[in-house]
């Protein structure tokens, strides 16, 4: 594995440790040139069901995608990047253990909302709020409002 901030070839493990149930290998490396420090984390690739978009179009399941969409939702919030690699494994083996080769875009966003609600309420209500706009807003809207009678700071907060 090359240096992602030198780009040379030589790193080493310093650290290698099952994390999300033991479905992943998280190892910590050490660039031997540079000695910047990065985390890998290794998952078995498995075939996933394709993704049926809104527009009726398929396409490959991307775990990149959903790893951006849940890290914006949940950015700034006290979540650390081990909890979101587990919910992310979680959803993928959620979406094998359906069975089928096709699966709608909109039942891989009710998963990530799913995680996201255990997670964190701030960033399941910003997720719920671009994924959800336009499909049934009162919905949201009586979600919203139930999140904010269980817990007044449900909010997005503003401190750094
Ligand atoms: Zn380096």
């Amino acid at each position: 594995m090359h240096c992602p901030f030198c780009g040379a070839h030589e790193t080493k493990v310093s650290d290698s440790r099952l994390v999300a149930e033991g479905d992943q290998v998280r190892r910590r490396r050490q660039c031997l040139t540079c000695h910047e420090r990065f985390t890998t984390y290794e998952t078995a690739e498995l075939v996933m069901p394709r993704v049926i978009k809104s527009n009726g179009t398929r396409e490959s399941f991307d775990p990149a995608k959903l790893r951006a969409g849940m890290t914006r939702a949940l950015e700034k919030r006290p979540v650390s990047v081990e909890s979101i690699e587990t919910a992310i494994e979680q959803i993928r083996q959620r979406l094998r253990a359906r069975g089928e080769r096709e699966i709608n875009a909109r039942e891989i966003g009710d998963e990530v909302m799913s995680q996201l609600r255990q997670l964190d309420q701030v960033a399941y209500i910003r997720f719920a709020s671009v994924y959800r706009r336009f499909q049934d807003i009162d919905e949201f809207r009586a979600e919203v409002d139930r999140l904010h009678d269980d817990d007044p700071s449900a909010e997005p907060s503003h401190d750094e």
